[in-house]
């Protein structure tokens, strides 16, 4: 009986506990909350195979804060099952988001040959308008609804074989007409460094996103793609700002990707250098604490210091240096990078 009671009590425990949110070290930066997204997911609404409350709960699961469910406008392989409506994962996910603290932004995806090739239109509020026989009549639209559109794989070898991305004229239409707002430069399982330079040279943000259509686990056995947003709080809103504003890092496989701007300050919260704990007639000694979720590589070290240097991921690192080194040491991080050639350089104060 006393046994039936507590598997009762513990049943009931348990069932308050349900979707569970990963915690992901990935800090804030001065005068901004990081905001892990993804803006291009698919569910069984155009060629995905999962419900949208799903995506949801992946994501929630998988430490996120906001996902946008993007379904093909042009492409609909399920239609003899379910009926068109290119709302359906908003209307599904909106109130079951808003109840976990999950921030769903209302997306489409305008799905066309290259040139132009593949957009998400986000923070729509209307999808069904936005399909239109005339793809410039969809950008208009999804313009006319306030959307951040996004070129998503610019490079995707379905539609350009060599994987080189190009600007077409469409392109260019679109960036002289205010109605291109970023790239992705990562997308599933590649990235793409030109679009650094087509970023900087109009001013566009950069992304990073999953375009997963299958269950998420199955595809990332590791942390899943995304795009740190910096916003002025967790909401709407201000996700919907930092990203007209391109405040953004690209997070992928161990990877940052983005402005320096972002980069430096995000690195900084990430690394603290100790004052040296220890000194002998040789060496000097001190550690270097990494409480993000990222495995720092540092290269291109002067001599007479350490060549190279790994930070390994929330975790304390003991740096052992000669006597006659002067502070501060300076590195490359290979795996921050700032440009289509360039990586981050950054100092260690001991
Ligand atoms: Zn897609």
């Amino acid at each position: 009986m006393k046994r039936g009671l507590v598997s009762l009590v513990v049943m009931m425990l348990s069932l308050t506990v349900f979707c569970q949110k990963k915690i992901l070290n990935l800090p804030d930066i001065p005068g901004y909350v990081t905001l892990k997204c993804d803006f291009h997911t698919h569910t069984v609404f155009s060629d995905g195979s999962v419900w949208p409350t799903t995506r949801i709960d992946e994501a929630i699961r998988d430490g996120l804060d906001a996902i946008a469910i993007t379904d093909h406008l042009e492409y609909t392989p399920k239609k003899e099952f379910l009926p068109v409506d290119h709302n359906a994962g908003w209307k599904i996910g909106e109130q079951y988001a808003r109840e976990r603290n999950f921030i769903l932004v209302h997306g489409t995806e305008i799905t066309r040959k290259m040139p132009p090739g593949h957009f998400n239109a986000l923070f729509i509020t209307d999808a069904n308008l936005i399909a239109r026989d005339s793809v410039w009549d969809s950008f208009r639209e999804a313009v006319k609804q306030g959307a951040f559109i996004q070129w998503n794989h610019p490079g995707w070898k379905a539609q350009q074989p060599d994987g080189i991305p190009r600007i077409y004229d469409v392109h260019r239409k679109l960036i002289a007409s205010g109605w291109l707002h970023g790239i992705e430069f990562f997308n599933e399982w590649e990235y793409y460094p030109l679009v650094f330079r087509f970023c900087k040279e109009n001013k566009l943000t950069l992304t990073c996103n999953s375009d997963i259509h299958d269950i998420i686990s199955e595809t990332y056995h590791f942390t899943r793609p995304m795009t740190l947003v910096f916003a002025k709080e967790k909401s709407l809103a201000s996700l919907k700002e930092a990203m007209f504003a391109g405040r953004t890092l690209a997070y992928f496989e161990n990877t940052l990707a983005g402005w320096e701007q972002f980069a430096r300050p995000f690195f900084e919260k990430c690394i603290s250098v100790g004052k040296p704990f220890y000194q002998d007639e040789k060496n000097v000694y001190f550690e270097v604490t990494n409480s993000s979720d990222i495995t720092f590589y540092l290269v291109n070290g002067k001599q007479g210091t350490p060549s190279s240097l790994v930070f390994p991921s929330n975790s304390v690192t003991r740096v052992i240096v000669s006597n006659n080194s002067v502070s501060p040491l300076t590195y490359d991080v290979k795996n921050i990078l700032t440009g289509e050639d360039e990586t981050l350089r950054i100092e260690l104060a001991f």
